[in-house]
């Protein structure tokens, strides 16, 4: 018979420890003072959108329905329904009065009338006031450090498929035709379905928030869908370029962005830019590049990353492949020997910023970053703690309005998880923090003698 094992000492110390910073945590008292820090203006700025319902009618300002979706989100309150059931409790109440400044506030809004004033609300508007914020995150100094080779901000686009639906649901809806077989027949079937192209800003390794969303649209049914995101990319980066005149900015993008267009959109706004590259998208390029590589004409170094792999690359290989837009290319792979098994994995990008070997290693790094939160990213969104296929409405202009609130809400989330002692402390996961925040949201009393220790340290805790 096997030996009961003994617990350690050290793992009932762990329990308790966990236990003390858990009774000591107050997440939502955190999660205000970190809303007046970053964001201390963001009442004001929900109640000067443009209000689309009747003034008269009124009994819930535009921050207490904005900042009450913004709590579900971060809380993972899943449904609206369950939202209002969860919602139900006198400190909710007291809190989100405090939060949003109303001090008419006297019940949490129902679901329905969020949903109502998200029907009508134009989207442009939470787009205005996630861009105050992203402004104000840049204009801090906290995340400097994360600017590659000291200087670039590094934006990411990336797309992905939300809504999918049986029957065309809106004048929007985009089409794709599955064929299927049905008693030995081939039956093509229509499937509609919703897309959004996103720009994710870096902010620090674990901090990366949504930017600006272009909501990709049917434009009419021969557009095949790589012209289609294309499209929504060469919009969604105009408008960047309009609304981020001096931002010194790289790009990021996969294989598919690897394109003269985009390239063409970034000389002209003075961005660099870092693709990933592939030989069906560029042939030409990898052509010359395999070519100068053959005759010696590439720089390597070894011992890069943490597989401690291989580097190489070839500066200007537009002018060998005779292609316009500036193609510095490079490539890193390693090897794997897992069970005997040997696999080489590789890398490849394009970019516009001269490589050396001193900068090769860092870039190389910005890189597969691109790929990792990417992968990351969208799922955290999807099967983590916002589940953002979750249809709050039917309506398509609250379903944008309610993927923007979920990506406001998800710029206050990550830096509440990057400070938040739990994490730190005691190493708690994301969908935990997230509960234990939406008990403290239930079951804190946020006093005037937090308000003012809120508004006196803030800055001193944070800077
Ligand atoms: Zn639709």
């Amino acid at each position: 018979m096997k030996k009961k094992k003994m617990k350690k000492k050290s793992d009932w110390l762990t329990k308790e420890k966990k236990r003390r910073a858990k009774k000591k945590d107050r997440g939502i008292v955190d999660v205000m003072m970190l809303m007046r820090h970053f964001f201390k203006e963001l009442p004001q700025w929900l109640n000067e959108m443009a209000d689309p319902r009747n003034l008269s009618y009124i009994t819930y300002s535009q921050s207490d329905l904005v900042l009450m979706g913004i709590l579900k989100n971060m809380c993972a309150v899943k449904s609206m329904r369950s939202m209002e059931e969860t919602f139900n409790e006198q400190q909710c109440i007291d809190t989100l009065r405090l939060l949003s400044g109303d001090r008419g506030l006297m019940e949490m809004p129902h679901a329905d009338t969020l949903n109502y004033y998200l029907e009508r609300l134009s989207p442009a508007c939470l787009a205005d006031v996630r861009k105050k914020m992203v402004k104000s995150l840049i204009r801090k100094k906290s995340f400097y450090h994360s600017r590659l080779l000291g200087k670039y901000w590094r934006i990411i686009i990336d797309g992905t498929g939300l809504f999918y639906f049986r029957e065309k649901h809106c004048e929007n809806c985009l089409v794709t035709t599955i064929v299927r077989e049905e008693e030995g027949k081939e039956v093509k079937i229509k499937r509609y379905y919703h897309k959004v192209l996103e720009a994710k800003l870096v902010l620090a390794p674990g901090i990366i928030i949504s930017l600006d969303t272009e909501f990709i649209e049917n434009e009419n049914e021969d557009v095949s869908k790589n012209d289609c995101e294309m499209n929504a990319a060469k919009r969604l980066l105009d408008r960047l370029g309009k609304e981020y005149p001096r931002l010194p900015i790289c790009l990021q993008g996969d294989a598919l962005y690897a394109a003269e267009p985009v390239m063409e959109i970034c000389r002209n706004h003075k961005w660099r830019y870092i693709l990933t590259q592939k030989a069906t998208r560029q042939k030409i390029l990898a052509e010359s590049y395999e070519w100068i590589a053959g005759g010696g004409g590439a720089e390597r170094a070894e011992g890069l990353g943490k597989e401690k792999g291989m580097g190489e690359y070839v500066n200007h290989v537009e002018e060998t492949a005779g292609k316009k837009e500036e193609a510095n290319m490079y490539r890193y792979w390693y090897e794997t020997n897992e069970s005997g098994k040997k696999e080489t994995h590789e890398f490849q990008w394009i970019t516009n910023i001269e490589l050396t070997k001193r900068n090769l290693e860092e870039m190389i790094e910005a890189g597969r970053g691109r790929w990792k939160i990417e992968n990351e990213g969208f799922n955290n969104q999807k099967n983590g703690i916002y589940d953002i296929e979750h249809l709050n409405s039917r309506d398509s202009n609250a379903m944008k309005n309610h993927y923007l609130i979920t990506q406001i809400a998800d710029i206050v989330m990550q830096i509440y998880l990057s400070f938040s002692p739990l994490r730190k402390e005691i190493g708690q996961s994301i969908k935990n923090t997230s509960s234990w925040l939406l008990e403290s949201f239930r079951r804190h009393t946020v006093t005037d003698e937090d308000v003012s220790y809120i508004s006196r340290y803030t800055t001193v805790y944070l800077e």
